[in-house]
């Protein structure tokens, strides 16, 4: 026939954009009728998205182990392993500090909080914040099996980088296991490409059930709030992050947009940054011709500890707060909120809804009441969709940053609009 195929990518927008539709239906049209909230919206919605989102999660623990077991142990030296982490770790900071920053001057700017009607307000419990050093020491692994049980990300990385050291150091028997693991990392990736034509129908199903469900009433009531945070999200994740990558890369920073799109919609629809680790992967290194063991190692920490859109949401938020409650933070308790905002993307899984609950920990630090936290809970559903396509969108720049400063970013297949696309 001559009807057009269509790319995966539009079909997971149209995906998305049906399900936004439908959901919308239910909620305005049918929120009375039983059957349609019991079957579909409870039902069968629920089956679909769950089964996406598993087989997302389902790729996370091999394809991180397999893909940097493989990444370092082809590395020819092993004093690229150190400077490459170290690059890594100071851009995921720095550019973690340029989002809270920024996210405060907004929040100063258009002072969101001012006149807010506190009589609604809730109360929340926080939790205890993790200590650092405690998370550091977290990191190491006393059993691997057990961290890939759990999925505990920077235990299995930890765990992963030294095996493949010691392939890299084992000679012969060293070269027949990195072999195996070459062609494991191809599987695995074949399996990643397999599953991502069930995010069309996936994308559908979670759009639909959290638009039939969505309390839109909150939104309306926050709108000051919602909107100078999207705006902020926007800013950092269009603007910032195009500087950085055309003054790091010297290269063209709409390709590297454009490029996102499937993992920014995936982002956006499982407000997880852990189970689009897949996408992300197979984006960055298939579709812009990073070396796999860069991205193999960026990607999968990144998604744990580099949160942009979730240190803008805090300071957005702890700015909101405090006028909200009329309480003025001088110079000092804002450069503390930007410490510890930072800090607390650190350890913390990419996982929905986790960045609200870490806002508690810096706002006990300047001494805002966590209470204000009930105040802008009820809308965090959405902003976590969009700040988690941010925190994603961050892991990639500093992905390609770090992969072109190590000689690592194929040229011709970054500036190739059709590599790695997928076409039914
Ligand atoms: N959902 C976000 C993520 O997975 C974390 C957050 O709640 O801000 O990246």
């Amino acid at each position: 026939s001559s009807r057009k195929k269509l790319s995966l990518t539009a079909k997971v927008l149209l995906g998305m954009g049906l399900g936004v539709v439908v959901g919308f239906l239910f909620r305005t049209l049918l929120s009375d009728v039983s059957f349609v909230q019991e079957y579909l919206v409870q039902g069968a919605l629920v089956v679909g998205g769950d089964i996406f989102i598993a087989s997302l999660k389902m790729l996370v623990v091999p394809l991180i182990f397999v893909s940097l077991v493989c990444g370092t142990s082809s590395l020819k030296d092993l004093s690229t392993l150190g400077r490459m982490g170290g690059k890594t770790l100071g851009f995921y900071l720095v550019t973690t500090a340029i989002a809270i920053t920024l996210a405060l001057v907004m929040g100063t700017v258009f002072k969101p909080g001012a006149g807010v009607d506190l009589t609604s307000a809730a109360t929340f419990n926080a939790e205890e914040a993790p200590h650092l050093g405690q998370v550091i020491v977290d990191m190491f692994p006393t059993n691997p099996i057990n961290a890939m049980a759990e999925g505990n990300t920077l235990q299995i990385i930890v765990f992963a980088v030294l095996f493949g050291i010691a392939i890299s150091l084992a000679g012969k028997a060293g070269e027949r296991v990195a072999a195996l693991f070459a062609d494991f990392n191809e599987v695995i990736m074949k399996l990643v490409s397999l599953l991502m034509n069930i995010a069309p129908y996936g994308v559908f199903c979670l759009m639909a059930k959290l638009f039939s469900e969505l309390g839109l009433e909150a939104i309306v009531n926050l709108l000051e709030y919602f909107l100078v945070l999207s705006a902020t999200l926007l800013l950092h994740g269009f603007i910032t992050y195009s500087i950085m990558f055309r003054v790091f890369t010297g290269l063209n920073p709409l390709i590297f947009l454009k490029k996102m799109e499937d993992a920014i919609m995936f982002a956006f629809s499982t407000a997880s940054s852990n189970a689009t680790i897949p996408v992300t992967m197979e984006t960055t290194t298939r579709r812009m011709g990073v070396d796999n063991k860069i991205a193999a190692f960026t990607v999968p920490l990144g998604a744990t500890i580099n949160m942009d859109g979730t240190a803008i949401m805090q300071g957005v938020a702890t700015a909101f707060i405090a006028q909200a409650f009329n309480i003025d933070l001088s110079f000092s308790d804002y450069l503390m909120v930007i410490l510890t905002a930072t800090l607390a993307s650190i350890g913390t899984a990419g996982v929905p809804g986790v960045g609200i609950i870490m806002l508690a920990m810096v706002l006990n630090q300047v001494g805002l009441p966590v209470e204000g936290i009930a105040l802008i809970i009820g809308v965090d559903r959405l902003l976590d969709m969009i700040r988690t396509a941010v925190n994603i969108t961050g892991d990639s720049v500093v992905t390609c940053i770090v992969a072109k400063s190590e000689g690592a970013l194929d040229i011709a297949r970054f500036n190739d609009p059709q590599a790695g696309k997928k076409e039914e």
